[in-house]
């Protein structure tokens, strides 16, 4: 439980509302929101709405007052969910992770920073220099990351267009030692087209804006909310302190330049950029070399097909530079020469920031993977949190009774499974041979899925309002319905680059580009293997993350955004009971009610309580801290909701704990 606050703030834990209903549950949200206090418990989930002004609770100050402390004993903040994963993974060894979640702009990227902050504050207090190496590279990333994968959307300024798993690793003595990275599905589309209002990726602006300071003199950069020139400085600063060389910036740099340049079509330029010649790079925009049977020969391309491969190749070297730049930095920050016979377990604590549920006026592709992740997540989640509590009752001796609720099994399945999934139906489209069309691949959906629960398209369910053109299908999420167009799904998936760029690029004399691209060293006639799809690539790797995270003690942060216009003060209902909703929240809340609201440590409660009851105040002269809780709930008459673990007890409804400590605030 959250500390007792006074109730001019709301309930600190939902699980305290008097009953779970939408309405109770929102009005909570908004009053607390309203108050300034922008965290709420369900249990041991941090619900957290963005507060779009700066809070004055991140400081130092705030730091010591969670360190070390229990959930309950403070008001609900993302330091005590820190500090819970940095408890457990320290007392008990475990390997733990904390998964944020909710839609772009909710908070989740500001959240998984000040998690970070709080972790590298409370450790290392030996100021052990090659631990303060570790933390400051470790931040440092951040830094890089947000410049090559983050970019100003109509939704938020410093919007994250990838999703991100950090893993922190630490020492026997909680210190952290290193760390890893994994990104998942950059937005690279972004590279050749951006919305009304939007930008591409900063580093681009970056490098733009100091080559203008420095060749027009009475250039000044526009107000704005983002400082590109500062920005530039910082990052540059950042990737040298990683360990980035002179040669690996600029190439990356060159790199930018080259993407600018393809829109520009100036091949001569490209040509210096890549280290290769002119004409090779002029060759590879307008023809394919391609083998017929024996023969190979260079295909001159269509307008069309030219101009699908210049977009293509910025697409690719972009995206290709961006996992590189993980790779690099992974190379630093990795744990070496760990000994664990000599220094103990090596344990982890990863740290989620990926892509909520979407659902746009026009969702594509990359909508369905993305929600597909958020399907792979709640999964996860029903399956962990439902874990955790048996655990925690087999563990505390306590009979555990089952509790029912919406297993999104089935809608996982309807994307991923072998053969059947709409993921193989699509890779199925795409290996046909010949002309493929979207339409081919949304007839093997319907002939596949006609009688799924969760499926259907316009074809069969003609009269079916939502689904308005010829070329949607629906998919009932678990979050609600989202109507998907496969327009692009083809493309997207079979995400062609043509060989040839693979080989110009492999070819440069610029041993750093070199490097991205080993894969250009085929030639036309040793190429055989199709490469894997997009679909496929995605999909092994949300198996992967949720294998990873499934042996991990779990933590959670729902971010919920209040409106649409980045506004302190507007608390937008519709909009933050939608999110509710579809975050599963209500059931969340039921969950944790149906088994018990709340436990304690006996010493733990009784510090709390015992002045409530004759037996135990001062002190009790019970042979066990167990002893005298027992005395204590007797004596206020609350036995029958109550469970005696081997060290905590159980409380099973949050009335009771209610009762507690208004008998307590009446005490103190
Ligand atoms: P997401 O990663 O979910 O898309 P961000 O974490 O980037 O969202 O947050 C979007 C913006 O909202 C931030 O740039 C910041 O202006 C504001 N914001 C988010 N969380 C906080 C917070 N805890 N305090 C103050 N402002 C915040
Ligand atoms: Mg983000």
């Amino acid at each position: 439980m959250a500390e007792h606050e006074s109730l001019e703030f709301g309930k600190a834990d939902f699980v305290l509302l008097d009953s779970v209903s939408l309405e109770e549950f929102m009005a909570n949200l908004k009053l607390r929101f309203e108050k300034g206090r922008i965290y709420t418990y369900i249990g041991e989930v941090v619900v957290s709405v963005n507060p779009y002004r700066a809070m004055n609770i991140y400081g130092r100050d705030t730091i010591e007052q969670y360190k070390g402390r229990e959930l309950y004993e403070r008001p609900p903040h993302l330091f005590a969910i820190a500090d819970a994963a940095y408890k457990a993974m320290k007392r008990r060894n475990k390997d733990t992770c904390i998964v944020i979640s909710g839609e772009s702009g909710a908070g989740k990227t500001e959240a998984s920073k000040y998690i970070m902050q709080y972790i590298a504050a409370i450790t290392n207090p030996g100021q052990r220099a090659e631990v303060e190496r570790v933390k400051n590279m470790l931040l440092k990333s951040n830094c890089v990351l947000e410049a090559f994968g983050n970019a100003k959307t109509n939704r938020n300024d410093n919007s994250s267009r990838f999703g991100k798993y950090m893993d922190i690793n630490f020492d026997f003595k909680g210190d952290p030692i290193g760390g890893h990275i994994n990104n998942y599905l950059l937005e690279k589309s972004r590279v050749i087209f951006q919305q009304e209002g939007e930008r591409s990726f900063h580093s681009f602006y970056q490098v733009l804006i100091v080559l203008l300071i420095h060749s027009v003199p009475s250039f000044s950069p526009p107000q704005s909310s983002i400082n590109d020139g500062a920005d530039f400085k910082a990052v540059a600063d950042a990737m040298k302190v990683i360990g980035f060389t002179p040669d690996e910036i600029q190439t990356v740099y060159k790199v930018l330049a080259t993407i600018l340049h393809l829109n520009s079509k100036v091949v001569a330029v490209i040509g210096v950029l890549l280290a290769t010649k002119e004409e090779n790079v002029g060759k590879a925009l307008l023809y394919r070399t391609v083998a017929t049977g024996r023969d190979v020969i260079d295909k001159q391309h269509t307008t069309q097909e030219a101009s699908y491969g210049r977009d293509a190749l910025a697409k690719a070297m972009y995206e290709r530079m961006f996992c590189w730049i993980v790779g690099r930095i992974n190379d630093v920050i990795e744990v070496k020469n760990y000994d664990a016979k000599v220094h103990g377990k090596n344990t982890v604590i990863g740290v989620l920031d990926i892509y909520g549920f979407e659902i746009f006026q026009n969702n594509s592709f990359e909508q369905f993977c993305i929600n597909y992740c958020n399907e792979k997540l709640q999964q996860l989640f029903i399956q962990l949190v439902l874990r955790q509590e048996q655990e925690e009752y087999q563990r505390e001796g306590i009979p555990w009774k089952h509790i029912d609720y919406f297993n999104n099994q089935i809608i996982v399945d309807l994307v991923e499974l072998q053969h059947k999934g709409i993921f193989s139906v699509l890779d199925e489209a795409c290996m046909t041979v010949g002309k493929v069309t979207d339409e081919v691949f949304l007839q093997g959906l319907n002939s596949k899925l006609a009688k799924h629960a969760h499926y259907t398209s316009r074809k069969l369910s003609p009269t079916d309002k939502s689904l308005e053109f010829d070329r949607d299908f629906r998919i009932r999420h678990y979050a609600g319905d989202v109507v998907y167009s496969v327009v692009g799904f083809i493309d997207k998936n079979k995400d062609t680059l043509f060989q040839d760029f693979k080989r110009l690029l492999y070819n440069s004399s610029n041993p750093v580009l070199k490097m991205m691209w080993p894969e250009g060293k085929l030639s036309i006639t040793e190429v055989t293997k199709r490469p894997l799809t997009a679909a496929t690539l995605f999909k092994n790797s949300m198996i992967a993350l949720v294998e990873n995270l499934a042996c991990k003690e779990p933590y959670y942060v729902r971010c919920i955004k209040p409106n649409d216009v980045k506004s302190p003060l507007l608390f937008e209902y519709e909009r933050c009971r939608h999110q509710v909703e579809y975050l599963g929240l209500l059931e969340n809340v039921r969950v944790r009610r149906a088994g018990f609201a709340n436990r304690q440590e006996y010493p733990r409660f009784l510090q709390r309580y015992k002045m409530i009851s004759e037996f135990t105040w001062p002190n009790h002269d019970l042979p066990s801290d167990k002893e005298a809780v027992k005395r204590l709930v007797q004596g206020c008459g609350f036995e029958h909701d109550v469970a005696y673990g081997k060290t905590k007890v159980f409380v099973r409804t949050p009335r009771t704990l209610f009762c507690l400590e208004e008998q307590r605030d009446e005490m103190v």
